[in-house]
C-alpha cells in the first residue's frame, strides 16, 4: 500500500561523536581484533545484482596502499551486460519498492545506523577503511562510522521535512503534495576516498528510489561491506544493486539507457564533466530529464590576514593540509600568508611537519599514511619532482613507492598566484603557499577568489572583524563551505551541509533537505469537494 506523506516526528538527531581510540580503551582492541581479522581474509568480491552474487572471472586485486605486496581479496569487474543486468533488476524493484510505506522502507537504513554505531559493524568497517583507504583509526571513524550513520539518520529526518512542506487548502477543496521517487532508476557514482560515499546510493534509496550503484575501484571492499550492512539490517533484493570496476565499461550502458532518472556523483571534475556531457548528447531519448547532482574537486583555501593568531593557523594548516593524505575534496591546498608573519609561520609549519608521522596508519602514532594507489602515486611523484626542481620546496618534497605509496607532507612557496601548484588540484598531502604584502589584503582576497576554477572550501583566519567581514564579502562565491578561524575540512552533517558551487559541483549539499528534493518528483493532487455542473461564468451573463 502507498502512502503519501504525513510526518511522524522521529528521534532528535544528533552528531555522532568519534571514539577516542585512546591507549588501553575497549575501542583499540576491538579495532586490533578486527583489522586481524579483515587481514586474514582474502576477499572474493561479486556485483551485487537483485540480490544475486554475479562473479565474471575478470578480477582486480584489493590492495592496501600502505603496504602494497599486500592484497585483501579481489573483485569481479562488471561490463556492459552485468550494468544491464543491475538496471533491470533496479527498475523491476521500483515497481514495488516505490510503493512500500516510508515507515518500512526508512526501517532498514534506521537500523543499519544502529548496527553501525554499537558495533561489531563499527570496527568492521573502520578496519576496512583502514585497510584499503589507507586512513588512521580516527580518519576512519569519522568517515565509515559516524558520517556514514549521520548521512542514514539525517536522510530520514530530512526526508520527513519534506514531506511536511504541503500546500494550502481552502473549503472546498483539498490539496497535496506527494513526493513521489523518481521514475527509473539512479546511478550512483562514488569516489574513493570516502566510506561514507555509500550516501550516494543509500540517500536516494531510502526515498524510495532504487539503484545502480558504481564505486571507485579502489574503494570496492568498503563499499561491499557497507551494502553488506544494509543487507544484514533487512534491506529488500534489487532496491541497491552493485557494479563494480572501471568507469568506462559500466557508465556508458547506465548513461544511455532511456530510464535514467538521476545521475549521482561524487568524484573529478574532468569525470563529472564528461557524464553530464553523455546525458546532454542522449537528451532526446530519455523518458524523463535525468537530475544531474555532483559533489567534485576542489582548491581549497587558507587566508590568513596580519591579525591572525599564527599558532592557529599552523596548527589549521596542519590538520587540513595533511589529514587522510590530502586526500579529501575540502584539503587545504592553497596558503595565503602576510609578509610579516611569513618568516615565523614557515618556520613553525616546518617544525610541525618534521613532527608529522608518515607510515602504517594502523598504527597509533601515524599521522599521515599512503595515498590511494599507484596511479595518484606516480602523479604526484612527478608534481614533486617539478617542484624539486624549481627550488620552491618549503618541507617535505619527496616520495617512497617502495613498500606503500607514500608522499610527504610538503609545503610549496609560489611566487606567481597562478602558478599550477597554487590553482591545480593535487590531492596530496602538499600545501602551496602564496606570500602577500600585508598591505594588499583586499587585492589577495581577489586572487583567491579568481584564480582558481573552483568554489568548494576556504578558510579567513584573522582577529580584526572588518578584514573577516571583507573576506566574507569578497569570497562569497569562492566556498559553498566558508570558515571563519577553522581549518577548511571536517564538515558535519546537520551542521554544515557540504558541497561547492563552481567547477566543485551543483552544490545540493549533500545529507540536507534540498538534496532529497532532487532526488523527489512532487505531484500535487487537488481533491474538489464541490464540482460545479455548469460550465458559465458570471461576466457571460447577458442580462
Ligand atoms: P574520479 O572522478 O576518478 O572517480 C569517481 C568515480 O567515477 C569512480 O567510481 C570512477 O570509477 C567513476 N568513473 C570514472 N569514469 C567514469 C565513466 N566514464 N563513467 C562512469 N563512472 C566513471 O574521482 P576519484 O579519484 O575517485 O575521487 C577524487 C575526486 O573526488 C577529487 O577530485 C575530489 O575532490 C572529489 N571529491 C569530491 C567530494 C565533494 O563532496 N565535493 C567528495 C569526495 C571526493
Amino acid at each position: 500500500m502507498a502512502t503519501k506523506n504525513g510526518r511522524t516526528p522521529l528521534f532528535p538527531v544528533k552528531a555522532t561523536m568519534p571514539w577516542t581510540f585512546a591507549a588501553g580503551s575497549t575501542e583499540r582492541a576491538r579495532t586490533d581484533k578486527a583489522l586481524a581479522d579483515i587481514r586474514a581474509t582474502s576477499f572474493d568480491i561479486a556485483n551485487e545484482i537483485n540480490g544475486k552474487e554475479v562473479r565474471t572471472g575478470s578480477t582486480l586485486p584489493i590492495v592496501t596502499p600502505h603496504e602494497h605486496s599486500h592484497q585483501l581479496g579481489q573483485f569481479h569487474k562488471a561490463g556492459p551486460a552485468e550494468t544491464q543486468a543491475a538496471i533491470d533488476a533496479a527498475l523491476e524493484a521500483s515497481t514495488w519498492w516505490s510503493r512500500v510505506p516510508w515507515e518500512e522502507r526508512v526501517a532498514p537504513f534506521l537500523r543499519a545506523a544502529d548496527m553501525l554505531e554499537h558495533g561489531p559493524w563499527r570496527e568492521k568497517l573502520n578496519a576496512a577503511t583502514m585497510l584499503e583507504l589507507s586512513k588512521t583509526t580516527y580518519q576512519a571513524d569519522i568517515d565509515a562510522a559516524c558520517e556514514t550513520l549521520d548521512f542514514i539518520r539525517y536522510n530520514v529526518e530530512n526526508m520527513l521535512k519534506m514531506y511536511a512542506e504541503q500546500p494550502s487548502s481552502f473549503p472546498g477543496a483539498w490539496n497535496s503534495v506527494e513526493y513521489r521517487p523518481l521514475e527509473g532508476f539512479v546511478f550512483a557514482v562514488s569516489p574513493f576516498n570516502f566510506t561514507c560515499m555509500n550516501n550516494l546510493a543509500f540517500g536516494p534509496a531510502v526515498l524510495g528510489n532504487t539503484i545502480v550503484w558504481k564505486p571507485a575501484e579502489s574503494a570496492s571492499l568498503v563499499a561491499h561491506l557497507s551494502l553488506q550492512l544494509l543487507k544484514e539490517a533487512g534491506l529488500p533484493d534489487g532496491v541497491i544493486n552493485v557494479v563494480y570496476g572501471h568507469g568506462q565499461d559500466i557508465g556508458p550502458t547506465a548513461i544511455a539507457h532511456k530510464d535514467l532518472a538521476a545521475v549521482h556523483f561524487t568524484g573529478s571534475t574532468a569525470t563529472f564533466q564528461s557524464l553530464w556531457k553523455q546525458v546532454g548528447n542522449n537528451i532526446e531519448n530519455y523518458r524523463n530529464y535525468p537530475r544531474v547532482v555532483g559533489e567534485t574537486g576542489g582548491k581549497d583555501f587558507i587566508v590568513v590576514h596580519p591579525s591572525a593568531h599564527i599558532d592557529e593557523v599552523a596548527a589549521a594548516c596542519i590538520r587540513g593540509a595533511y589529514e587522510f593524505q590530502g586526500q579529501k575534496c575540502s584539503a587545504a591546498s592553497r596558503l595565503y600568508a602576510p609578509k610579516s608573519m611569513w618568516p615565523a609561520l614557515r618556520e613553525r609549519l616546518i617544525e610541525m611537519t618534521n613532527q608529522v608521522v608518515v607510515g602504517d596508519p594502523t598504527l597509533p602514532t601515524t599521522y599521515v599514511g599512503a595515498v590511494i594507489n599507484e596511479n595518484q602515486f606516480r602523479k604526484h611523484e612527478a608534481v614533486l619532482a617539478s617542484a624539486r626542481a624549481e627550488g620552491i620546496v618549503v618541507v617535505g618534497g619527496n616520495t617512497d613507492g617502495s613498500k606503500g605509496w607514500f608522499v610527504d607532507p610538503t609545503i610549496l612557496e609560489v611566487s606567481d598566484p597562478n602558478s599550477r601548484y597554487i590553482t591545480e588540484e593535487h590531492f596530496a598531502p602538499i600545501l602551496t603557499t602564496y606570500v602577500y604584502d600585508d598591505n594588499k589584503w583586499e587585492e589577495v582576497l581577489k586572487i583567491v577568489d579568481s584564480s582558481t576554477a573552483y568554489g568548494l572550501t576556504g578558510a579567513v583566519f584573522a582577529q580584526d572583524m572588518k578584514a573577516i567581514q571583507q573576506a566574507d564579502h569578497a569570497l562569497r562565491y569562492s566556498a559553498g563551505n566558508f570558515y571563519i578561524n577553522d581549518k577548511p575540512t571536517g564538515s558535519v552533517v546537520g551542521q554544515q551541509p557540504f558541497g561547492g558551487a563552481r567547477a566543485s559541483g551543483t552544490n545540493d549539499k549533500a545529507g540536507s533537505l534540498w538534496s532529497s528534493i532532487r532526488f523527489s518528483s512532487p505531484r500535487t493532487t487537488k481533491v474538489n469537494h464541490l464540482p460545479v455542473s455548469d460550465f458559465g461564468y458570471p461576466h457571460l451573463d447577458k442580462k
